[in-house]
């Protein structure tokens, strides 16, 4: 059988920026049956993360992520419908997702891999279980349930950087339904700070490209910051951290600003600041959310609900065509995204 596929064409180098043509569409084929144990499925979604710039790599820098192979097919987040299985669990019309989904129109996959998803629990809208009711919402609700030490009543205020972002959208809403009682996001345009306060319930955004950011965050938490759900790090973070408390956390979940940086992970702060962090005692621990897949099913029937009940918020931006897979993840590293980025791969 034909199919299309995106390959890794070329790598950005450490320090380069990604951009669309370091992929390529090409035709494959993949066996006309399947085995015993497989299943064939049609793609419908694919997710474009920014970790995926560290797979571009030839080190990745990690030890859990493995790197793309130049004209291999690419492979993350990813929906399909099952049209054929020789799974005993899996059958014809079931809607199923994998981390490691190729990037192709058409897969033969192990069915054991397989998670099947249940689209009632997201209203029908199946992308979802890519971004808020998947990784993304669960990045964001554990990274503050393990990290953030948020208590309600407890008159704390939030600040979220990446705010507009995927996980960001949804660090600021969760925070709040957890019980901050301020939460000020930081975004890179008017559209996205429009977003977040009117539609997201944030409290206040800062458009990190015009004015300045200190001052902003100076008269938006007059009585500093006791949360910080980083997705950015550098100089974003390095204002935010001189504005908060003694005993105030960090939930240490992104870097993005030093992902084309060949830096280690986490980057350690400039000096200075790293002098406030020790001297007011605030922590900054390393939160991976694969860590704690074993609160993967509670969590997201949390998201869920709070998806069902109008509580969750969500914003999606989404690209046609596997074709435009290197753009949009181009376009979501620069910033052109407004919550989740997805590929819808079948129209
Ligand atoms: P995302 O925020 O939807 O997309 C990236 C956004 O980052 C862009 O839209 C852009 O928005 C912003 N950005 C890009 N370059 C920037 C820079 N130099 N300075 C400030 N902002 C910049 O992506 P996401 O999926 O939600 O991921 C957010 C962070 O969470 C990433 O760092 C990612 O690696 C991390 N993450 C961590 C875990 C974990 O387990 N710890 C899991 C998932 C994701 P602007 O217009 O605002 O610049």
């Amino acid at each position: 059988m034909i199919i299309q596929r995106a390959v890794l064409n070329s790598r950005p180098g450490k320090n380069g920026v990604p951009v669309a043509e370091n992929f390529r569409l090409e035709q494959s084929t993949i066996a006309d049956t399947i085995q015993v144990g497989q299943v064939r499925v049609r793609t419908l979604y694919l997710s474009v993360d920014p970790y995926m710039r560290c797979r571009m790599n030839e080190d990745t820098g990690s030890d859990y992520l493995l790197p793309w192979q130049l004209s291999e097919v690419a492979d993350g987040g990813g929906i399909g419908v099952v049209e054929e299985s020789k799974h005993d669990n899996l059958a014809k019309g079931d809607f199923v997702t994998s981390f490691s989904w190729p990037w192709q129109t058409v897969a033969i996959l192990d069915g054991s891999l397989l998670q099947k998803l249940v689209p009632q629990l997201v209203n029908g809208r199946l992308s979802y279980f890519l971004g808020a009711a998947g990784i993304t919402g669960l990045t964001a609700l554990l990274g503050i349930r393990e990290k953030g030490h948020v208590a309600a009543g407890a008159n704390q205020t939030m600040v979220v950087s990446g705010a507009a972002g995927a996980c960001g959208s949804l660090a600021g809403q969760i925070g709040r339904l957890e019980g901050c009682s301020r939460v000020v996001g930081i975004a890179g345009t008017d559209e996205k700070c429009s977003i977040l306060v009117q539609e997201m319930g944030f409290d206040a955004a800062i458009n990190y490209k015009k004015g300045n950011v200190a001052e902003q965050l100076r008269e938006l938490c007059p009585g500093g910051v006791d949360v910080y759900f980083d997705n950015v790090g550098g100089d974003i973070s390095d204002t935010v951290i001189s504005q908060m408390n003694q005993n105030s956390h960090i939930i240490l979940c992104g870097q993005i600003s030093q992902y084309n940086k060949d830096v280690p992970y986490p980057p350690p702060l400039p000096p200075d600041i790293e002098k406030i962090q020790k001297e007011r005692n605030i922590t900054r621990e390393r939160f991976l959310v694969l860590n704690y897949m074993d609160k993967q099913e509670a969590s997201v029937l949390q998201l869920c609900q709070w998806i069902q009940e109008g509580k969750l918020k969500v914003r999606e931006t989404v690209v046609e065509g596997l074709a435009n897979i290197g753009a949009a993840f181009q376009s979501m590293m620069n910033g052109g995204n407004i919550g989740k980025q997805i590929v819808s791969v079948s129209k």
